[in-house]
């Protein structure tokens, strides 16, 4: 039976590197009708932070990846919140301490520091001594009148080779020497990463940990742990590093590349290009399709395997992602794209926040002649910029444009049949351009050209009559006039 589980800790927002350890959990669960728990990861409470856990799931649910198990809906292993399970991992390091496979360390941290510096001027890699392993009775005595408080540290065994075989990587091989006893509860007895986050993946039934390359090196601390537990090892899979566009690691303050969902969420992203794009980050879909880039969710349950899960590290482009959200825009109905870019127009103040039916109207056809340009809802502020101005800025196309010999005579019959117009709209603009070729003798791209460029001050845009019908009669008079004189 396949639980995969997504267990993030409430530092933050949701990350992009995150979200796609979460994708990968849900596609494999539902490809296999397992289950997908999400489980929060709290007990380093140092770097909690408030409201990040509602955020958290606010963003997985709005990607569409619906947990079966998690801190609201409960479940059959609750509660999935770590710090609600304390009593838990009491009673198991407690049973580590029993068997001896475990011990209390008064260590402080000054202590430590002194062993660390120690080590590393000698050129080893630090690691604890452990020198708090046969610590006698006359000494713990000492350092609990001293007032020391404990950890609980994990005996590591000495001398053993242990091999995590990972499902991308292969069977990847630890020294047991090179790991120091590690730390496994604080001394106010919350546990340890490590150790959480094995008691959990056990307990939960997780048959197969999906997580990012950053925890291959916890693994076989884990493992360790797993086997002194008597507990059986999932199967585990790392996901391969993100770079950014310049091949290094992307890191949640690489500036090149916006980190968070909910950040793409308020620019007007489309939650199935952001689930599309970042599926493909380290995964690929089987022949025949190896080669498409356009997957719904659904096709993606259908196609995952772990096994097209590649050990080569996935570069971040964020232009494919524009790409790839443009695709989804075109495919929307407007109704959707519309309520992706009112916002943004009303924050930048082009259109008022209460609007008449013909306002709305208006903003609709606006937003419905940028449908197939627009990569992001947020865009459309500077892709519409012309249609708010006062005074147009023109491109150096669209300057070149209007300083050809034949323009003036075209702008000026244009403007004499639109004076004349009665109605302003597309159609009866279709009228006006066929006076001005029969007035000016000029026609397609020597008649639209400088009428596009005076209007727009582009040289490049969707449909013309649509266009001027929307920047308006009086705009249009105005920019005709300005050209001309
Ligand atoms: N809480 C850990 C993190 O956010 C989870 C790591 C894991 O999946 O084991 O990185």
């Amino acid at each position: 039976k396949v639980r995969t589980r997504y267990a993030p800790s409430p530092t933050g927002h949701l990350h992009i590197g995150g979200a796609r350890t979460a994708l990968f959990c849900y596609l494999l669960a539902r490809k296999t009708g397992g289950q997908f728990i999400v489980r929060i990861e709290d007990t380093d409470q140092e770097r909690n932070v408030a409201q990040a856990e509602q955020g958290l799931l606010d963003s997985l649910k709005w990607l569409g990846l619906h947990w079966d198990e998690s801190v609201d809906v409960g479940g059959p292993f609750a509660p999935y919140r770590s710090m609600e399970r304390l009593d838990t991992y009491e009673k198991y390091i407690h049973q580590l301490l029993q068997e001896g496979k475990a011990y209390y360390c008064y260590c402080t941290k000054e202590e430590l520091e002194e062993e660390r510096k120690a080590q590393q001027a000698r050129g080893e890699m630090p690691r604890y001594s452990g020198r708090c392993r046969q610590l006698s009775e006359d000494d713990i005595r000492r350092f609990q009148a001293e007032g020391r408080k404990p950890t609980v540290r994990f005996r590591v065994p000495e001398d053993r080779t242990i091999v995590v075989d990972d499902i991308v990587r292969g069977k990847v091989t630890f020294e047991s020497n090179g790991i120091g006893d590690f730390v496994i509860a604080r001394p106010d007895g919350r546990p340890t990463y490590n150790f959480a986050v094995t008691v959990d993946d056990a307990l939960m039934k997780i048959s197969h940990v999906i997580r990012a390359e950053e925890h291959l090196s916890n693994t076989p601390l884990q493992v360790l742990l797993y086997e002194a537990l008597g507990f059986q090892t999932p199967r585990f899979a790392h996901a391969s590093l993100i770079l950014n566009k310049d091949r290094k690691k992307m890191s949640k303050r690489d500036e090149t590349i916006i980190q968070f969902v909910d950040q793409y969420e308020k620019l007007g992203y489309l939650p199935e290009a952001l689930v599309n794009f970042f599926a493909l980050l380290g995964w690929a879909p089987p022949e025949p399709r190896a080669e498409d880039e356009i997957f719904s969710l659904d096709e993606l349950v259908e196609l995952f395997s772990l096994e097209r899960l590649s050990k080569a590290p996935a570069v971040f482009d964020p232009e494919k992602l524009k790409w790839m959200n443009n695709h989804y825009i075109k495919e929307s109905d407007l109704d959707r794209i519309v309520n992706l870019c009112v916002p943004h127009l009303e924050q930048a103040g082009r259109i008022p926040k209460e609007r008449t039916p013909e306002q709305n109207a208006w903003v609709e056809r606006l937003i419905g002649l940028y449908q197939e340009q627009l990569r992001y809802g947020a865009e459309i502020v500077e892709l519409t910029d012309l249609f708010f101005r006062n005074q147009l800025s023109y491109s150096d196309d669209a300057k070149a444009v209007l300083a050809e010999d034949h323009v003036l005579d075209v702008l000026k019959a244009f403007q004499k049949q639109v004076e004349a117009l009665e109605a302003f709209r597309p159609d009866t603009l279709q009228q006006a351009f066929k006076g001005t070729q029969k007035e000016s003798g000029k026609k397609g791209k020597q008649l639209f050209m400088p009428v596009r460029a005076a209007l727009t001050g582009q040289v490049h845009g969707p449909d013309l009559k649509e266009t001027i019908s929307l920047i308006g009669r009086e705009k249009v008079e105005q920019r005709l006039k300005y050209v001309i004189d």
